[in-house]
């Protein structure tokens, strides 16, 4: 029998998503370069983050501090070259880890979270990009500022010099996602931020459709989660 590589299904996936977003780059006439993908590796095991960064994947997405630090103290170690993305609602008592470990925070919802944000990074001297998170549905069990209170927030944030780079949002689950993202990329127009992170593995096509800079992409990448 001939010797062949034998990629592990997460590489596989990693090359398909790739042409998928590449594709869809084409399609929209948008520039490859303003297109990060970030990979959710949320629940899965540095094992498999490890098949990711043999890829080529350097961005990874994590939604909680605790299991983030564990993973990827060890692994940005490794790889000093991996950025991690803090993805999930943000509690008070974790800023310092979470302004430690991460590169990029897409969950800043509240005035309280930005002002122990900015004290925290003046305190590390350690400045992590910042996405608002908007609830872009106006859902009551959703984390987020709303779309009418953004404009507001993003001036409050200014002033704390804190380095707000773009805005985040999670669509109403099973309702068609297009008009939440069309309405995040008029929010983040009208404000002067440039980056959108939007977009997950049923829906990134359609957001890169309509502007995101970041997509966020867990179980089309490292399978389902249990
Ligand atoms: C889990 C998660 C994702 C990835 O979801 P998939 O559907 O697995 O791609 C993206 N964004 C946030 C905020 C998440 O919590």
């Amino acid at each position: 029998m001939s010797e062949r590589t034998v990629l592990n299904p997460i590489q596989e996936n990693l090359t398909r998503i790739r042409a998928e977003i590449a594709e869809n780059t084409r399609l929209w006439g948008r520039d490859s370069k303003d297109i990060h993908l970030i990979a959710v590796s949320k629940t899965k095991p540095a094992e498999d983050i490890e098949y990711a960064i043999k890829a080529g994947q350097r961005d990874f997405g994590e939604n909680r501090v605790q299991e983030a630090l564990e993973k990827f103290v060890p692994l940005k170690r490794a790889y000093p070259d991996v950025r991690l993305h803090l993805i999930g609602p943000l509690q008070s008592n974790k800023v310092a880890d979470a302004v430690a470990i991460s590169d990029v925070i897409h969950s800043l919802d509240r005035e309280k979270l930005a002002l122990l944000l900015a004290a925290e990074m003046k305190k590390q001297g350690k400045q992590p990009k910042l996405f608002i998170q908007v609830n872009i549905g106006e859902e009551p069990q959703k984390a987020g500022i709303t779309p009418i209170e953004t404009p507001n927030f993003v001036v409050f944030c200014r002033k704390l010099d804190l380095p707000i780079v773009g805005l985040m949002c999670i669509p109403p689950h099973q309702e068609e996602p297009a008009p939440y993202f069309a309405l995040l990329a008029k929010l983040a127009k009208e404000n002067n931020l440039l980056e959108l992170s939007m977009g997950m593995s049923e829906d990134f096509p359609k957001a890169i459709a309509l502007g995101a800079t970041y997509v966020r992409v867990g179980s089309a990448i490292f399978g389902a989660r249990t």
